[in-house]
């Protein structure tokens, strides 16, 4: 693990949940590679132990299924316990789901696990957050919202509709943490195939080859010559997580290169009308 000039988050502890793979994997790497201290929780104890061996000592790891409220306790409690406090919590965990697609058809059983992963879950990792950071009067929580719940129509409803709601308890959360010296923010990512994507998509497409299925969900992107990745998420972490955001909160920050800010017109040609 090279380290290199400026570290922005020395000195600093973060818990990050479903930090076993994807974005919460690259952005604990990241955390770490700036100086931090991170526990990794996540449902999934083998992979989630195998990712804390990956990235060295400064990574420690601890099972964490976020629709308990007491094993997200127990999670914070452990990083302040191993390390003496807690400075960023990062609720990233969440899960997709395959329900039809009208809302005639909604599977409000599967709205309700959703909901308890994606929403529920995070507002555990900020209650148990806040309540070791309102004492210390600083802190900086994160969550991973989603481009689905700005606009409709580009996920199942029950996603859009939880990530929609992420966006709203920051800025609920904000309103009262802000005078406890605590930023919360969160960061809405365009498509990216990490693994609950790709589990999601072999479901509406059977049988396709991965590499295709990769190429579909890069190629939604509108910036010419990118798409997104999970270090471009993981940067927009670092970057809420640093002093260099001191005055940031309540914000959603937008990683998409500009795809929900652009709605082309297909107009006709003087001949088609
Ligand atoms: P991922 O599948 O790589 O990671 C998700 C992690 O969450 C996994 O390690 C999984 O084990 C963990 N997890 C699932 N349920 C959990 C639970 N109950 N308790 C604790 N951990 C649990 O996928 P990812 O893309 O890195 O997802 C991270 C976050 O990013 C999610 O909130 C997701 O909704 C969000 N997001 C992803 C995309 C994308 O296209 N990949 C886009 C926008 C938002």
């Amino acid at each position: 693990m090279l380290r290199a000039g400026f570290s922005k988050l020395e000195g600093k502890v973060a818990l990050i949940t479903g930090a076993a793979s994807g974005i919460g994997k690259e952005t604990a790497t990241k955390f770490i590679n700036d100086g931090a201290k991170v526990v990794l929780a996540d449902i999934q104890k083998d992979q989630g132990q195998q990712t804390a061996r990956e990235l060295g000592p400064n990574a420690a790891f601890i099972p964490c299924d976020v629709t308990r409220e007491s094993d997200v306790s127990q999670a914070v409690d452990f990083t302040v316990s191993k390390h003496g406090q807690l400075d960023i919590m990062y609720n990233n965990a969440g899960i997709a789901c395959h329900t039809p697609p009208s809302v005639v058809d909604l599977d409000l059983a599967t709205f309700d696990r959703v909901m308890a992963i994606n929403v529920r879950g995070v507002l555990a990792g900020l209650k148990h957050a806040a309540r070791v950071m309102i004492p210390r009067q600083s802190g900086v929580i994160l969550c991973t919202a989603s481009v689905t719940g700005l606009m409709g129509g580009l996920a199942q409803h029950t996603y859009s509709i939880s990530k929609s709601s992420v966006i709203g308890i920051v800025k609920s959360a904000a309103s009262e943490l802000c005078s406890h010296g605590i930023r919360i923010n969160c960061i809405s990512p365009m498509a990216i195939p990490t693994p609950f994507v790709m589990e999601e998509l072999k479901k509406y497409y059977p049988g396709v080859d991965a590499q295709k299925l990769v190429k579909m969900v890069h190629d939604f992107s509108v910036l010419r010559g990118a798409f997104c990745e999970p270090s471009d998420i993981a940067n927009a972490a670092l970057f809420l997580a640093s002093d260099d955001a001191k005055f940031v909160s309540g914000h959603n920050l937008v990683v998409d290169g500009g795809f929900t800010s652009i709605k082309s017109l297909s107009l006709p040609t003087g001949d088609q009308l």
